[in-house]
């Protein structure tokens, strides 16, 4: 049995009524959330948060910060964090800027993408919200670990999964809509990191109230409202779900169970 720690890799801040209609007139903070599995010789990172500054992005990271302002103090980053040279794996849900800042500094763990966020990297495009200068070069050393499509099959909870070490114990997930190719993970049948499914979980389900930009930013908006209702059924079934910008508590197993929540998630 392995341990789940959550870290923020920065936070960014928005408007809730400029993303949901009906929502107050206030900002909030959204941590840009990374998710460390280890067990046995395994240390698996699941995204890797907001880069340093400078980002050296041009016009479009320019705009990309204005509009998701990014706050990534000194001791931030998420090398800062934990040591980078002890990461075996590097799982990407996708490749927003707040999601793939830090890889630079893992250049020798295995990368773990899908074949679409694969492709993405190869032909990054500012319109599906991907910076090239965030990117790793193709002059990386690390291995990478492309999943095909073919590799994933009908899993638990009505979820599409891929069994990454073929123990059952990381089951990558397809969570289809945010973003093309867009992943999440099922770490020991117990937390399905979820990434970018939803803003957060309060926000899970609430997809019909996402106002029209937000909205056309997602890469399918149908699939992610479907994707909503898979990740809620999977929470009744007993299933923590952890999102990549809800706040959760750093240095806490997320596997362990949880004694204030006795009766379910
Ligand atoms: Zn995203």
């Amino acid at each position: 049995m392995g341990s789940l720690r959550a870290f923020a890799g920065g936070t960014t801040s928005h408007g809730m009524h400029q993303l949901l209609r009906g929502a107050p007139r206030e900002r909030r903070v959204f941590p840009a959330g990374v998710f460390l599995y280890e067990a046995d010789d395994r240390r698996v990172l699941f995204d890797t948060g907001y880069a340093e500054h400078p980002w050296r992005t041009g016009a479009a990271g320019w705009a990309y910060r204005r509009l998701l302002p990014p706050d990534v103090p000194p001791g931030a980053t998420v090398a800062e964090q934990l040591d980078p040279a002890t990461v075996t794996h590097v799982v990407l849900s996708h490749l927003h800027p707040d999601h793939v800042g830090g890889l630079r500094s893992f250049p020798h763990a295995t990368l773990v993408v899908t074949e679409a966020v694969h492709r993405a990297m190869q032909r990054p495009r500012v319109r599906e919200g991907v910076l090239r200068g965030l990117l790793p070069t193709a002059a990386r050393p690390g291995p990478v670990h492309v999943v095909p499509r073919s590799a994933f099959r009908p899993g638990p909870l009505g979820l599409d999964t891929a069994d990454l070490f073929d123990d059952g114990s990381y089951l990558l997930v397809d969570l289809p809509g945010h973003a093309d190719g867009h992943l999440g993970a099922l770490v020991e049948d117990r937390v399905l990191v979820a990434g970018d499914a939803a803003w957060g979980r309060d926000l899970l389900g609430q997809e019909h109230r996402i106002r029209a930009v937000p909205r056309a930013v997602a890469h399918d908006a149908d699939a992610q409202a479907r994707t909503a209702r898979t990740l809620l059924d999977a929470e009744r079934a007993g299933v923590r779900l952890a999102f990549s910008h809800d706040a959760h508590p750093t240095g806490v197993d997320l596997l362990a169970p949880r004694p204030h929540h006795l009766g379910g998630p």
